[in-house]
């Protein structure tokens, strides 16, 4: 079976909005379990896998600015969250077996690892999913830039982004129901067209350094251990 695999070594990123299931705000735990054991039949087939996680279940640094608080504390909140999100995640992999590691790009002694690029790489050669968190450290980017940054740091072949949507669409599916799904993209077509599947620093930073990414639905059962064993789901945007 592992013989038959793709890729070796890939990069998820699990925004903090899938976390929370149909609750407005916050983790569910049943979502947690189901993301647990989708990640655990990569591992099962030998596959590594890092994790970046978002925070915006629980805070968003441009929504508390528009609430009136200052933009980099607020960042600094949303990083923070994404370490409660990580976490969370880490105990829900642990409950299913799967040894897991958290790093934060933000030291935090005690809590979790600080970021460590080739500790990481050693983690994953090791079995175990590392989950990547408090985003870059840096105010003013987002955990799809985090995503895209240790995918390159960490050489996965592949970042594969989870959504609600199965794959990026010409327009909102929600709203338009001509809306047609791509099957593939150029960075540059995602770029012109502003297709807002992904922020375009994350985008742009793939596109130099020849990452492909995949956004693909996650919550088609199954939809995860296709990709990696080599079917295609949602849209591949790459060179
Ligand atoms: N954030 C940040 N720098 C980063 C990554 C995240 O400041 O490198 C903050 C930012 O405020 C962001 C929040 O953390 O809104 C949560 O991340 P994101 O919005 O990417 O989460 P997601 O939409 O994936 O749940």
């Amino acid at each position: 079976q592992v013989g038959d695999k793709k890729y070796k070594r890939i990069l998820l990123k699990l925004s903090g909005e899938a976390l929370m299931g149909d609750q407005g705000f916050g983790i569910d735990p049943a979502v947690l379990d189901r993301m647990a054991l989708e990640i655990g039949q990569l591992v099962g087939i030998g596959v590594q896998v890092g994790l970046v996680v978002g925070g915006g279940n629980i805070y968003r640094g441009a929504a508390l600015s528009e609430a009136g608080l200052d933009r980099v504390t607020g960042d600094h909140m949303g990083m923070l969250a994404t370490v409660m999100n990580a976490l969370a995640l880490r105990d829900a992999l642990e409950r299913s077996n799967i040894s897991s590691r958290v790093m934060s790009a933000i030291p935090m002694s005690g809590v979790v690892e600080h970021y460590d690029r080739r500790a990481a790489m050693r983690y994953m050669e090791q079995g175990n999913v590392v989950i990547f968190s408090a985003g870059t450290g840096n105010p003013f980017f987002t955990t799809d830039s985090a995503a895209c940054l240790r995918g390159i740091e960490v050489d996965a072949e592949i970042v594969l982004k989870a959504t609600k949507v199965d794959g990026i669409y010409s327009a909102d599916p929600v709203k338009d129901p001509t809306a047609t799904r791509y099957d593939w993209l150029s960075y540059d077509e995602v770029l012109a067209n502003k297709l807002g599947v992904m922020d375009l620093t994350a985008i742009c930073l793939c596109e130099d350094h020849d990452m492909p990414i995949r956004v693909f639905k996650m919550d088609k059962p199954g939809a995860l251990l296709n990709i990696v064993v080599g079917s295609s789901e949602g849209t591949l945007v790459s060179r």
